[in-house]
């Protein structure tokens, strides 16, 4: 049993049409009259592959399909909105794949013994209300309805009256589950599946992230009279700091960091800057790596105040724990992917994903289909028709794993 690819590749590229931008990507927003075009295209491709939708209250959409047991139900899940120009597949693809499994099961007559569900996440994105992966995050409980309902745009609109203006304010007991496994299928948005020449990824967890704001301060003064040996430039400091936390995160496997944002004052052409912050952003798989990261940025800060006569503060103030994913839903996509004969390797996720609140209440894992030159958030986002064909077919073959096959008549061809 296989996908329909040509249906997945349609259905892509219709949703595709609402938000779209001349660029060629999306942007479809969080409970904006777009997202709301779309949900309503996406209740009505659930209702006609026979899912029993309901809607939660914080407007997540589940389409139900049944199985021979009553209960808890595997679910396969992801997000329709998208970020300002965003690209075609980043969440559209996971939930349109997991749209495309119910659809071969029905065609294939298939009945599993634990039910299916396909969730649409609200506000995966968290571009219009902060912060991402609000309603998954809700539904695991690390959210009140209170604090989501209050989140407001750059307009004031509050995410409680944005929902029920498209009409999408469900009921508390319509949210997903109970969740026996939960899989989430997405493209990869990074270069490893690329870089190994490899269709898709067996997602092992997301890493931890954790944030740091360097303050330096030196002397601003005069850049004429002042000759080198009597200065303490912060920008100068500030920079083999940078160039620190590149070298640090290239010797610890699988660590990447970054210097995203800096600010320099008084940021004019003739004064040495006498004062500099900027941030640092650690990720790792391992807490206790994030905190040897962390420690080997304040050593080197600590030394080059030395050498150089500034001050140098490190505050580490947001901190993401890494999120493993359960062992088993982990081997059965792997086992997916074996079967179907494709090469693939495991990554962790550098992205956060809705996955990594759901793993809090439920055994989850994801899939990651190869990505071009790694792009995503962008209209250059792409991904292409066969790998997303073998990625929709490793979710086929994971549910059916993880839900078991009551009946088959596989004699029957696709309809
Ligand atoms: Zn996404």
């Amino acid at each position: 049993m296989r996908i329909n690819a040509e249906r997945l590749h349609e259905s892509l590229r219709e949703l595709a049409r609402i938000g779209a931008t001349p660029g060629g990507g999306v942007t479809r927003l969080a409970l904006s009259s777009e997202d709301r075009a779309a949900r309503d295209l996406l209740r009505r491709w659930m209702e006609d592959a026979g899912l029993q939708v309901r809607v939660d209250d914080f407007g997540n959409m589940t389409g139900r399909r049944a199985g021979a047991q009553s209960g808890a139900a595997v679910l396969m899940a992801s997000h329709i909105d998208t970020v300002r120009r965003g690209g075609r597949f980043d969440g559209a693809y996971g939930v349109l794949a997991a749209l495309e499994v119910m659809r071969t099961l029905n065609d294939f007559d298939v009945t599993t013994r634990a039910p299916l569900e396909l969730v649409n996440w609200t506000n995966e994105e968290g571009v219009r209300f902060e912060p991402a992966m609000l309603a998954s995050g809700a539904v695991a409980g690390r959210f009140t309805p209170d604090y989501v309902y209050g989140r407001t745009d750059w307009d004031g609109a509050t995410f409680g009256d944005e929902l029920a203006r498209i009409g999408y304010k469900g009921e508390r007991q319509n949210r997903p589950g109970p969740i026996a496994a939960y899989l989430e299928l997405h493209i990869e948005q990074g270069p490893v599946l690329e870089d190994a020449g490899l269709p898709v990824g067996v997602v092992e967890g997301i890493v931890g992230i954790t944030w740091s704001e360097v303050t330096v301060e030196g002397h601003a003064d005069h850049a004429g009279p002042s000759p080198m040996g009597l200065r303490r430039d912060a920008l100068v400091a500030a920079a083999r700091l940078i160039a620190g936390v590149d070298e640090i995160a290239r010797t610890v496997e699988g660590a990447v960091g970054t210097v995203g944002r800096i600010a320099a004052e008084p940021n004019v052409i003739n004064t040495i800057p006498g004062k500099v912050t900027l941030s640092v952003d650690f990720r790792h798989a391992d807490p206790a790596t994030l905190d040897t990261l962390v420690a080997s940025l304040e050593r080197l800060a600590r030394e080059i105040a030395a050498e150089t006569g500034v001050t140098m503060k490190v505050d580490r103030f947001w901190t993401s724990e890494p999120t493993p994913f359960a062992a088993e839903v982990v081997a059965a996509v792997q086992g997916a992917a074996d079967e179907l004969g494709l090469s693939s390797r495991r990554l962790w996720s550098g992205a956060g994903h809705d996955a990594k609140y759901v793993q809090d209440v439920a055994p989850s894992a994801m899939i990651f289909a190869r990505s071009i030159n790694g792009l995503s958030h962008c209209e250059e986002e792409y991904s292409a028709p066969e790998d997303l064909e073998a990625g929709a077919n490793v979710l086929l073959l994971s549910a059916l794993r993880l839900a078991g096959v009551e009946g088959e008549r596989s004699s029957r061809k696709r309809g």
